[in-house]
């Protein structure tokens, strides 16, 4: 399910980082170990009152052209408009209220999308007097809070939540049904090769009532399997008008990620793997969907016979979390083997998705410690006792074991390594979870 989007928009220095580190959900630390993830985000998972959310720190999208803050401060509001379920407006208690404020306000006033006004550095009692000035920017009352001093900021959070759509379990969840999210930057071609695949599949939008033109979730049929291309507006007409001025529609692109089963993660074969590509691709590996890494443009690369292994090399150690994604050389150009990411794609939902039985995982796993002891730590022996498959999309393994502190990271990639030797998980990240034997799943 597509989880609601806050945006946190406002002047630099407010403290809009500080909060976004304070609500960032410590769970998702399991993954963020993971070498090569990178630990500069823009976005992270949250929890509160059991409502999960995606927040999402609007002052570190780039902002094409512009070196003005009041520019790219207009703009991160715009796009947060636009994207973003509730906005969270941080102004400073210290400053007061500034005419960038006050251009932010107006903004946010005009959209009527559901806002919280945070007025941070309240570090003080006093300070709370100052609130007075905050009600002039027209968009209710504003919390006074302390990102510093951990004051007010549950309130804070309440009322964020409380602007959330309700509950939708109903979101579109058949199993049968492929989902799939093609991004990447502006230009690597994601449009060229979505027709491509439309050109060479059978479409059913037009056999779905209801559905307009430009439907923006789009289902296509090949060799009986049913695929939904998600969020695909503007990637069926040439020549697309509405240009965005971000760099890279980052809050779209985390949107469309979460409601996929499998990403085609699009790369320009001329310009390699760059950091925003590095930035997203680490997210759908923390997100546990399927991947498929594509190199368009592979017709304007100067090409030798060891062309593809030098530049897969290349990739992975680029993105040296997921080994596991298949990489295909392809043009949308001349649709060389735009074919085969039907497959590709349906391979990497189907590791995405597989249930290994709790008998042969144990096998597996009992076969791996034989060969390899868990090495002594601080004295002690780690003893494996038992593991069971709790989940599907991504695969997810609990380990028990008698000290799970004890459970070195290198042995856990061996366990993993050996997991992905006898049943594949090709196109997925897989997770391993270790437990102490008397812990709860
Ligand atoms: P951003 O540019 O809006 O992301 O702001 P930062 O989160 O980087 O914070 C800017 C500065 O304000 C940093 O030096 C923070 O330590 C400081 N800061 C953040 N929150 C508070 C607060 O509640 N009280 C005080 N006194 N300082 C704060
Ligand atoms: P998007 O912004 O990611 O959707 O990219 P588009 O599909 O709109 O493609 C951007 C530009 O790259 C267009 O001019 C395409 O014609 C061109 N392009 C796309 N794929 C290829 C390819 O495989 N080879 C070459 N030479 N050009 C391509």
């Amino acid at each position: 399910m597509s989880k609601p989007i806050v945006a946190i928009v406002g002047r630099p220095n407010v403290g809009k980082s500080t909060l976004f580190n304070i609500f960032a959900d410590s769970r998702i630390s399991i993954v963020e170990d993971t070498p090569g993830v990178t630990r500069d985000r823009l976005y992270a998972e949250a929890e509160w009152l059991d409502r999960r959310f995606m927040m999402v720190d609007t002052g570190g999208i780039e902002i094409a052209n512009t070196d003005s803050i009041a520019v790219s401060i207009r703009e991160q509001a715009k796009i947060a408009i636009k994207e973003a379920d509730v906005i969270l407006f941080v102004c400073d208690a210290r400053t007061g209220v500034t005419t960038e404020d006050q251009e932010v306000a107006k903004l946010i006033r005009m959209a009527q999308k559901p806002v919280v006004l945070a007025v941070n550095k309240a570090d003080t009692p006093t300070q709370e007097l100052e609130a007075y000035e905050f009600y002039n920017l027209g968009i209710g009352e504003p919390y006074m809070i302390s990102a510093s001093n951990r004051l007010n900021l549950g309130d804070l959070l309440d009322a964020v939540v409380s602007h959330f759509p309700d509950e939708d379990e109903s979101d579109d969840d058949h199993d049968d049904v492929i989902k799939v999210a093609i991004i990447g930057r502006p230009n690597v071609g994601k449009s060229s090769i979505f027709n491509d695949i439309i050109g060479q599949t059978r479409s059913i939008v037009s056999d779905v009532a209801g559905t307009t033109r430009d439907a923006i979730d789009v289902p296509v049929m090949k060799d009986g399997q049913t695929y939904l291309f998600i969020d695909t507006a503007g990637m069926r007409r040439k020549g697309k008008i509405d240009e965005p001025i971000e760099k890279y529609s980052i809050i779209r692109t985390l949107r469309a990620v979460d409601r996929s089963d499998v990403v085609l993660m699009v790369l320009d074969a001329v310009d390699g793997v760059t950091e925003q590509d590095k930035k997203i691709a680490g997210y759908a590996h923390e997100a546990g969907k399927g991947i498929v890494l594509v190199v368009n443009k592979w017709d304007l690369y100067q090409k030798d016979e060891m062309s593809t292994v030098h530049y897969t090399e290349t990739i992975r150690k680029e993105l040296i979390f997921m080994p596991y994604a298949n990489v295909v050389y392809v043009s949308a150009l001349t649709q060389q083997r735009i074919s085969r990411l039907p497959d590709l794609i349906k391979d990497a939902a189907e590791a995405n998705a597989m249930r290994i039985s709790t008998s042969v995982l144990n096998q597996v796993v009992t076969d791996a410690v034989a060969m390899n002891q868990p090495p002594m730590e601080k004295g002690k022996h780690l003893k494996i006792l038992y593991a069971t498959q709790v989940k599907v999309k991504p695969p997810t393994f609990v380990i028990f074991c008698n000290e799970p502190e004890i459970m070195h990271f290198s042995y856990q990639r061996y366990l993993e390594n050996k997991l992905r030797e006898a049943f594949g998980f090709q196109g997925t990240p897989i997770n391993l979870i270790v437990r102490g034997k008397n812990e709860d799943n």
